[in-house]
């Protein structure tokens, strides 16, 4: 086995039975209880089928001074398969791991998608975005294999393997093919990286030639910026190695008004799946009832369709896109003066 390599488990999905599903909450640091909040009253108004089982993710030192989860929210995910989460604090004390990283390794969350499509009434450079991107995410730059060679030369591997690489490709397919999409772009540098986004790449195109149904392309990253800013429309699902996908998901969540608005999944071996608000914990304006819970609902509403809840998801984001629309309760960095719990309140009076 190569050092570093992740051992990769193939998908197993979850079927979900119908009734009350229980879902793990993580509410987070910061910002992350008031929106959370606003997420649960949402549901509550929207009566969807969910019931939260909240718990804490401080990372506490285990055996041997490893860093892990609390058990009590390790078996909750095991048990729930489903989570939804805000922002985590990476705390600045050395040695401290990040939690999002930990969470990522210890659940095996190896795909990360973000939807990125334009929300009608919320003035952004384009109208017309509506793409996702998949992004690998225990892999590629990100694989924490560096060393100091001399002094003053640092070198950092980047790992791309066989395994990960087909499995991000299958999953991207999987969601083309489940989510009405029609192409499927793999984004790489396979003309400079050319072994490791090679291989990366030869993966996506072998698995792409059982997705007959689904358009393969492939675009170089530099490409990919340069046509994304020029016109975002042309795109629809986006594959790709870590670090591109940890850039170019954050260039497109620009093209629909930033973080704060932009949801995303993390989805794992064995059927887990967390949801997650991409943006941070906002300390500057924590406790002060001012936050924009939108990425964590259509996080939470991406967990839904996750879920097969579709009339639950629809509803609740319809509710949420319309407020937005109507601009007459908007949060700060939505450019009004309301309060994150009046906006909730105006979403809640929609569903
Ligand atoms: P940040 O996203 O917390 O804040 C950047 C700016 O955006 C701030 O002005 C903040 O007020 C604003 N903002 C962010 N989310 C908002 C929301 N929902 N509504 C209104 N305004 C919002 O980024 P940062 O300040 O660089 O990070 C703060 C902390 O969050 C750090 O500890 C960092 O490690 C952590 N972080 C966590 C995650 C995560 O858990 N996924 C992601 C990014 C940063």
């Amino acid at each position: 086995r190569v050092i570093g390599a992740i051992k990769t488990q193939t998908p197993q999905p979850k079927t979900f039975s119908r009734g009350i599903q229980t879902v793990t909450l993580i509410p987070g640091d910061g910002i992350g209880p008031e929106i959370s909040t606003a997420v649960m009253k949402i549901f509550e108004a929207a009566k969807a089928p969910i019931q939260w089982e909240e718990r804490n993710v401080t990372a506490i030192q285990g055996p041997g001074g490893r860093w892990m989860i609390p058990p009590e929210a390790k078996e909750s995910m095991d048990k729930n398969k489903i989570g939804l989460k805000g922002p985590l604090k990476t705390p600045i004390a050395a040695g401290h791991p990040s939690m999002n990283l930990l969470l990522r390794k210890t659940f095996d969350l190896y795909a990360n998608v973000r939807p990125c499509v334009s929300i009608e009434g919320y003035k952004t450079p384009y109208t017309d975005v509506d793409l996702v991107t998949i992004r690998e995410n225990t892999e590629g730059e990100y694989s924490g294999i560096e060393h100091v060679i001399v002094d003053g030369v640092v070198q950092s591997i980047k790992l791309i393997t066989e395994d990960a690489s087909r499995r991000i490709a299958e999953y991207a397919f999987e969601y083309a093919r489940n989510n009405q999409r029609t192409s499927v772009t793999a984004v790489h540098k396979a003309n400079i990286m050319r072994m490791s986004d090679g291989l990366f790449l030869r993966k996506c195109r072998e698995v792409a030639e059982n997705f007959k149904d689904v358009k393969f392309t492939e675009m170089y990253l530099d490409t990919v910026c340069l046509n994304m800013v020029q016109d975002p429309s042309h795109f629809d699902v986006l594959v790709m190695p870590n670090l591109y996908g940890d850039i170019l998901s954050d260039l497109c969540a620009g093209l629909i008004g930033g973080l704060g608005v932009t949801p995303s999944g993390n989805i794992g071996a064995n059927g887990v799946a967390i949801f997650e608000s991409v943006h941070g914990t906002a300390p500057d304006i924590a406790g002060k009832d001012l936050a924009n819970p939108t990425a964590l609902l259509l996080s939470a509403v991406m967990m839904l369709r996750h879920m097969g809840l579709h009339s639950y998801a629809k509803k609740i984001e319809t509710a949420c896109y319309d407020t937005i629309r109507d601009k007459k309760v908007l949060t700060k960095d939505l450019g009004g003066n309301s309060k994150c719990s009046e906006f909730t309140d105006d979403i809640c009076r929609r569903v």
